[in-house]
């Protein structure tokens, strides 16, 4: 007999190879189950008499939504205020009751937040608790009925740890590396503009921002002059003097960074500049840059694109399915096949084609992560949706008892011949 890890081996190995993405194949495998149901009616039935001694009929049902009570959202510093509110948004409109816990490090927003949440909404229905990590572990211990955190893979962990005491709901919107897989017939120059608008807006510092860019020696060959002209374009010889080009929040990460830069094996293509004081590291583009490369080994939420060279579609794929589901795909090139090739094969929070980041800006698209990416979804309507409950419903009346006698014991011959 199979061993647990073998079943899940095997079936993780049927899930890859692609086998139940076809509508046919799906619609079969639902008939086979049916089929099972009805073949073994008796059987089923015995069985659950045994076990539990019920059978249901269900009459008539609706869902109602209910706010889940009083929720906490934590916010990360990158995007201090759209990270609380919008999610705040969403909670409100559900009927709930909402803790805000800024970021401690974008402390201008943190303060600003605490000021005004308390004069524009109910201060008895609203709040704002300020703090870092301990007073966030602290805030962790009280009950929540669900609690909304953007943030890091590494925080997330005790976010967990601390929900879990009081089993209480999570959704998490993390972060992780996003690939760019370059492939095909591409239009370079517009391919560079919206690259590097993805990678370099906020100094890099975007859940979404593509971190990692996969394409052929030729592509890369054709990309770097084109970047280069972007990035002058965009923030001119000296981007440090640039209005329009954003620094790294702390010392802490900026330091984080440079490190990062040192112990690659990578080759700076372009800038690669930094200044402590101002806490500037310049758009910085690495090649050379091996699978095992410091620069691949977390996430860079920084202004630096490592490139990295592939012979074919197929390797980057493989690449991408090997390393844990991102937050964002992004795949450009002219071929439609291409596209169509990427997005069904690979698994992600969101993907997009041909640009980096825009999708996010959609009120109607779910914004959100998978597996390590993230659990649960927000924007728009789905914001509302994270924090109602869907309560299903039945309501009955006294009407017509003399037919649900049929369920009731003792469940003589006559009845079960029915
Ligand atoms: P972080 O995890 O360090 O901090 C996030 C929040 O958690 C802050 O409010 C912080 O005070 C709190 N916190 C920190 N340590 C804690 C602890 N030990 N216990 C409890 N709470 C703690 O994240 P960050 O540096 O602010 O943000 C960067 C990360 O967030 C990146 O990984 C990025 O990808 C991710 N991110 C994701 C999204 C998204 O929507 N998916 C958006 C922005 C950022």
């Amino acid at each position: 007999m199979d061993t647990q890890s073998q079943v899940v081996d095997r079936l993780r190995s049927a899930f890859h190879s692609g086998v139940t993405i076809p509508e046919q194949f799906r619609r079969s495998q639902l008939t086979k189950l049916m089929s099972m149901i009805k073949d073994n009616e008796e059987q089923i039935l015995k069985a659950l008499h045994k076990d539990l001694a019920k059978a249901t009929k269900l009459d008539d049902c609706f869902v109602r939504r209910e706010p889940l009570g009083v929720v906490l959202i934590i916010g990360p510093w990158n995007y201090p205020l759209q990270l609380l509110l919008i999610p705040m948004v969403g909670a409100i409109a559900a009927g709930n009751c909402v803790i805000i816990k800024p970021s401690e490090v974008s402390a201008a927003t943190d303060c600003l937040m605490a000021e005004l949440i308390p004069k524009y909404l109910s201060q008895d229905c609203y709040a704002v608790v300020r703090g870092g990590a301990e007073e966030t572990k602290a805030l962790l211990e009280n009950h929540f009925d669900h609690i909304f955190y953007t943030g890091s893979q590494t925080v997330a962990r005790s976010i967990l740890q601390a929900a879990s005491v009081h089993l209480t709901p999570v959704t998490l919107e993390l972060g992780g590396k996003c690939p760019c897989i370059i492939h095909g017939r591409v239009s370079i120059a517009a391919a560079a503009y919206r690259l590097a608008w993805a990678k370099f807006f906020n100094a890099g510092q975007s859940c979404v921002a593509p971190d990692y860019v996969l394409c052929s020696p030729a592509t890369r060959d054709a990309l770097l002059p084109a970047l280069c002209k972007v990035l002058e374009d965009f923030y001119s010889k000296e981007p440090q003097t640039c209005p329009d080009y954003s620094r790294i929040v702390s010392p802490r990460h900026w330091t984080r960074l440079i490190e990062l830069l040192k112990r690659s094996k990578g080759k700076v293509a372009m800038g690669g500049q930094s200044d402590q004081e101002d806490k500037y590291i310049a758009p910085t583009v690495v090649v050379d840059v091996a699978e095992d490369d410091a620069l691949m080994k977390e996430e860079i939420f920084g202004p630096i694109l490592p490139i990295l060279t592939v012979e074919s579609l197929e390797e980057s794929i493989k690449f991408v399915n090997r390393r844990e589901k991102p937050l964002a795909l992004y795949v450009f090139s002219d071929e439609s096949s291409v596209v169509d090739t990427v997005l069904k094969n690979t698994s992600s929070g969101g993907f997009c084609s041909n640009d980096g980041i825009i999708h996010m800006t959609l009120p109607g698209l779910p914004f959100g992560g998978v597996g390590a990416s993230g659990w649960g979804s927000y924007h728009g309507r789905w914001g509302f949706e994270t924090f109602s409950h869907r309560r299903a419903c039945m309501l009955r009346g006294w009407a017509l008892e003399r037919l649900n006698g049929l369920r009731y014991p003792p469940y003589t011959e006559t009845k079960l011949s029915w």
